[in-house]
């Protein structure tokens, strides 16, 4: 049995503590919720159990296809054991359908389907407001070095393939969604980390085109509970 060491990091939506095994994490995820850089907070019963149980089957989906995660087992209902890893501080982010920030930023409409999908790397900094960068950004300030970045692109898309079909046959699109990978402190290797919930993907119900994600608290848009309750049940259809 695991045993929860100090906290390596406390966010809001998580906490990281080391264990016994150094090459072990766990990771606790939390009721609590932000969005626009904090400003925007709440917390909803139930949420960090619907996001540690939608991410763990999302990382077992992906292991049975050969993608490499962090992803152990469960702790509990609310704590995951993970492989401990140093994250990269890039968010991969893989888009399939027009919407949030790319439609503020550059002229194309909301609602535009993505073909080939588009892969954005942001720099996770609250001081830098999580800019946009590439690959040569990324290298030049020593995130990471080329070949690493063509990996995580290149597992990005599987990732992406793997989950597209995998949601749709749920009944949902997926227009787009953040991934973070690490380097596993056993063998330097990059594996996916982080998590994979409604926190960090848009869901679409594809036919009526209700969120069924975070964009629910964010813009108000309705009874967020029933919306991370309707993910979980559809994932484990
Ligand atoms: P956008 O760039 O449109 O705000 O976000 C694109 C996608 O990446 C959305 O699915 C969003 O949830 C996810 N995403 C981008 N940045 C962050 C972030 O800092 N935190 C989280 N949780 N998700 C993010």
């Amino acid at each position: 049995m695991v045993k929860r060491g100090e906290a390596l990091y406390r966010g809001k939506a998580k906490t990281i503590y080391r264990t016994d095994d150094e090459k072990t994490f766990i990771i606790e995820f939390h009721d609590d919720l932000t969005a626009f850089d904090g400003k925007k907070k709440s917390s909803l019963e139930g949420k960090g159990y619907y996001n540690a149980k939608i991410s763990a089957t999302l990382f077992k989906l992906l292991e049975s296809h050969g993608i490499p995660t962090h992803f152990k087992g469960m702790l509990s209902e609310t704590e995951m054991i993970v492989d401990a890893v140093k994250i990269i501080p890039i968010e991969v982010i893989v888009r399939n359908i027009a919407t949030g920030s790319i439609t503020r930023r550059y002229p194309i409409e909301e609602g535009r389907r993505l073909v080939p999908p588009v892969v954005v790397l942001d720099y996770k900094s609250d001081e830098y407001g999580d800019p946009m960068i590439n690959e040569d950004i990324a290298v030049a300030m020593g995130l990471a070095k080329m070949e690493e970045l063509e990996l995580m692109r290149r597992l990005a898309l599987e990732i992406n393939q793997i989950l597209v079909k995998f949601l749709d046959e749920r009944g949902l699109a997926l227009p787009d969604f953040k991934l973070e990978f690490g380097r596993s402190k056993d063998d330097g290797k990059i594996i996916l980390a982080d998590e994979i919930s409604p926190d960090t993907c848009r869901f679409w119900d594809r036919e009526t085109g209700e969120s069924l994600d975070k964009d629910v608290f964010r813009f108000d848009k309705g009874d967020l509970e029933s919306v991370y309750r309707e993910i979980a049940r559809r994932i484990e259809l």
